[in-house]
Order: structure tokens, then C-alpha cells, then sequence
């Protein structure tokens, strides 16, 4: 898939099984209308758009998901490093080859709604998550959300990730 605009990420968002709150903040996000301070100060919310954590760095969704440290120390334990331009583009990210690709969607939505968990913690009460701990709550979210899923090979899919995710939580960085 290159570069696809929101509408064509439609089915890949409201298709993933994952709960309602999630498809929605999904579809938020890729359509550029969640929270960020940069959105905040665009509808004059706020009067600055810089980052909680960089405080020089306006905190567009690019910045939140991806190069902020907070996010980006996630992507270094999960060992996806994405070299990519934007949000968008996660889609698309190379993956590890022994993992299966068909639950990136669940895995990738699911992912971006714990980084946004990390944030609002550091946000609104002053925790600066350890990267361990965001992939733990990740993995928590998927032992609960597996069961929404139906087809055997889809669960199996998301176990596969789940061992991918706690090996990589032990590994020293
Ligand atoms: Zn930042």
C-alpha cells in the first residue's frame, strides 16, 4: 500500500476488531482531528502548541506517535524503527519477516492507543512511562481484545505478536 489517503484506510480502521473506542480514536488520529496541542492551539484552545515533553517541538500527530522521545524509545524496544514521514506511513512499515503482517492493523491501532495513554500520563499526571511498561499495557490490551477475535488464525496471529512483544520487553536496550 503506498501512501494511502484516510478514506482508503476507512476498511483497515473500522474492519480491525478491536473495541469500538479504538476504531474511533484510530479514525481520529489518521484524520488529523485527535487532541494534539498543535490542533489544540489551531482551534485557539490553547495558546501554545509546544510538545509537554520537548516543550521547543510544536506536538503535531507526527511528533506525538513518532519522533517525540516518548513514542519513539517504544519503536526502539518494539525494534520497528519507522523511516517514515508521517503517521500515515505506519501502514506500510517494514515489519519483522516471521511475523504475521495481517494483524498489523489490530497491533498498529492498539500500539498508537498506548503511546496516546503514555502521553496523557505524562500530560496530566506527571509519570514518564518506562517504554517496558507501554509494551506490558500493550500486551495486557491484547490478552483481552484476542477474544473479540473470531477465526482461529487470526487469535493465533495476535499470540505470535504477544511473544514478539514480551521477548522484546526483556531485551536490554
Ligand atoms: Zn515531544
Amino acid at each position: 500500500m503506498a501512501r494511502p489517503d484516510c478514506d482508503l484506510l476507512a476498511p483497515l480502521i473500522w474492519h480491525s476488531r478491536v473495541p469500538r473506542k479504538i476504531n474511533f480514536f484510530a479514525w481520529l488520529l489518521f484524520k488529523d482531528r485527535l487532541n494534539t496541542r498543535v490542533n489544540l492551539a489551531h482551534k485557539q484552545i490553547i495558546s501554545m502548541d509546544s510538545c509537554p515533553r520537548c516543550a521547543t517541538l510544536p506536538e503535531d500527530s507526527t511528533h506525538l506517535f513518532l519522533t517525540c522521545p516518548l513514542a519513539n524509545r517504544v519503536w526502539q524496544r518494539l525494534g520497528i524503527l519507522p523511516q517514515v514521514e508521517g503517521i500515515i506511513d505506519l501502514w506500510d512499515v517494514p515489519l519483522p519477516h516471521h511475523l504475521p503482517h495481517k494483524a498489523w492493523p489490530f497491533i498498529l491501532m492498539s500500539l498508537l492507543w498506548k503511546i496516546w495513554a503514555a502521553r496523557n500520563d505524562m500530560l496530566f499526571r506527571n509519570i514518564d512511562q518506562h517504554s517496558v511498561i507501554t509494551l506490558r499495557a500493550l500486551i495486557s490490551d491484547l490478552d483481552l481484545w484476542s477474544h473479540r477475535l473470531m477465526a482461529t488464525c487470526d487469535k493465533e496471529d495476535v499470540y505470535s505478536w504477544r511473544s514478539y512483544l514480551s521477548a522484546r520487553c526483556a531485551m536490554p536496550l
